[in-house]
């Protein structure tokens, strides 16, 4: 059975009634631009609708290499904060205690993530590991007004991603409100909201900039996404620049293929990326 159920859209709440009707409010942030306008634009329903003391900002580490490169782009969890405080929202870090992404391909999973080979990347290292903070909140929640945590209404949380229909098909499949039943229990309720599911990419950095808060530079660099520099669903082109970018890390997926004998992506290996690079590096010097 589908757990997530779809709001029908007719007699859907508007934005501002969205976030004054959660107990809990969580954003999680990636520090991407995405994340970045998203965060923007509930920071402004939320003061608008005088609940701003419920949000908190929820970023998840992926970790770094056994050598220590970090999988993100350098500076991302520390860009992630600071976004968090400009808005002086409580900021959360989580990370994966069993380990970070490179040491779960590794150790436990043994191929790379990907279409047709699921997305335990997402719902390991992100998804599980924000549910936790949510439980934690909830449970505060509940104490903060003298309440027993698994007795009476359920804490009503509202979840925010910064998902864009623009970016693949599988999220323009996504509906902007889903009541996650597989996260709800005696203790809370999920909502999963996408708030700018149908923004454009120019709205996003319309948005950005007109906030003033800093965003990532790798995208000055030429990035369109962050999260994983090197991420299994992102552009050729992307990869390509990310592997000139970080060749370290590029190094270590490569050496990682030839470890476990399995292809970054089946229509491209980490070993083709590097290559590539090295080959815009020579015209472009
Ligand atoms: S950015 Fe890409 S590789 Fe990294 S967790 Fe997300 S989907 Fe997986």
């Amino acid at each position: 059975m589908n757990q997530l159920q779809l709001v029908d859209f007719t007699s859907a709440p508007s934005p501002c009634d969205m976030v004054r009707a959660a107990d809990v409010i969580v954003v999680n942030s990636s520090a991407g631009k995405d994340s970045q306008a998203m965060l923007d634009y509930v920071a402004e329903l939320a003061a608008e609708a005088g609940v701003s003391d419920r949000v908190t900002v929820v970023h998840n580490d992926l970790g770094t290499t056994d050598t220590g490169i970090p999988i993100e782009w350098p500076g991302t969890a520390d860009l992630a904060r600071r976004q968090a405080e400009h808005y002086g929202f409580p900021f959360v870090i989580t990370r994966r205690e069993k380990g970070g992404l490179y040491q779960q391909l590794r150790n436990e999973r043994l191929k790379f993530p990907g279409p047709g080979l699921g997305r335990w990347c997402t719902s390991d290292q992100k998804t599980s590991q924000a549910m936790k903070v949510v439980t934690r909140l909830a449970k505060e929640h509940k104490r903060s007004r003298g309440l027993k945590v698994y007795s009476g209404e359920p804490v009503k949380v509202l979840y925010c991603l910064g998902l864009r229909a623009q970016e693949s098909p599988g999220r323009a499949r996504k509906p902007v409100i889903e009541e996650d039943h597989s996260a709800w229990s005696d203790l809370r309720t999920v909502t999963r909201w996408n708030p700018i599911l149908h923004w454009t990419e120019t709205e996003v950095w319309d948005r950005i900039k007109a906030s003033g808060v800093p965003y990532h530079p790798a995208y000055d660099e030429g990035m369109t996404r962050l999260s994983c520099s090197l991420c299994v669903l992102a552009s050729r082109d992307d990869l390509i620049r990310a592997a000139r970018l970080r060749p370290d890390l590029a190094a270590e997926y490569a050496a990682l293929e030839t470890e476990l004998d399995h292809q970054f992506r089946a229509d491209m290996s980490m070993a083709d990326i590097i290559a590539a690079a090295s080959e815009r590096q020579k015209e472009h010097s």
